[in-house]
């Protein structure tokens, strides 16, 4: 990483060329948080777990059977893949196509983790990532990032918190669907995301750990812009 001194006339620290890696499970408030920290300190944001979604729509679109690995890795070169890196208003298409509302259905939420599971599509991902990613002022968030697909990225944060309120956060960004079905879906994810043998769900080294539970999105977000700030403050003296 390359962080200037601090900003002229503000005494903060600069964060340019700032790489943050945001990883926690489904409903730690990963997309909140790191949209909010990138607002803050004007980075790019770049949402991994979208991408991985926009694969699978592809998947299930193109009426590949998801649950057969060979089948979706004979694809996965396929789908074309772009993210939209401002924090405001994050785009995601495929092969042209914006999917940002599809990605969200059930249909996708069931198929995702076990698409994510094949190699070949993590792989392919796992380049497209790097790239956005090349150009440093950049919050990434997913499950791997810390771990597997920057793992020298300066500030890393590992996000958890109780089922319960992971349930609750996201039933509540998906318009107040089950919190009984939300939660099953939820914990089913974590299950094969934590256990798969291609980068799994873990606290990266060097990673902190946050359990965000008790506090609410904004407290979040300052713990986070603190951390980076110390690091940025750090690098430049
Ligand atoms: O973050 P989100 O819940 O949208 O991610 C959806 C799914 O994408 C995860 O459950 C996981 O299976 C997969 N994913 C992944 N690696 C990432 C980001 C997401 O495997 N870096």
């Amino acid at each position: 990483m390359s962080t200037d001194a601090p900003a002229p006339g503000t005494g903060q620290p600069s964060t340019a060329g700032l790489v943050i890696a945001i990883d926690g499970p489904s409903g730690s408030g990963k997309s909140s948080t790191s949209r909010g920290v990138a607002a803050r300190l004007g980075l790019r944001y770049l949402d991994t777990g979208a991408m991985f979604r926009a694969v699978t729509w592809w998947m299930l679109d193109h009426g590949v059977d998801v649950h057969d690995p060979e089948a979706v890795a004979a694809r996965a070169g396929e789908p074309l893949v772009e993210s939209g890196t401002d924090p405001l208003t994050p785009t995601i298409s495929v092969d042209g196509v914006d999917v940002s509302v599809e990605i969200r259905s059930d249909a996708v939420n069931a198929a995702v983790s076990p698409v994510s599971a094949v190699p070949a599509v993590r792989a392919r991902l796992l380049e497209l990532q790097r790239a956005v990613a090349a150009e440093g002022d950049i919050v990434v968030e997913g499950r791997d990032i810390g771990s597997v697909v920057l793992p020298d990225a300066p500030v890393k944060v590992y996000l958890t918190a109780d089922p319960a309120a992971r349930a609750a956060r996201r039933a509540l960004e998906e318009g107040g669907s089950d919190l009984a079905a939300t939660e099953a879906s939820l914990l089913q994810r974590d299950v094969i995301d934590s256990t798969r043998a291609t980068a799994p769900l873990v606290q990266a080294d060097g990673a902190a750990h946050l359990d965000t539970t008790a506090y609410t999105l904004d407290e979040v977000i300052d713990q986070v812009v603190a951390l980076a700030e110390a690091v940025a403050a750090g690098d430049a003296s």
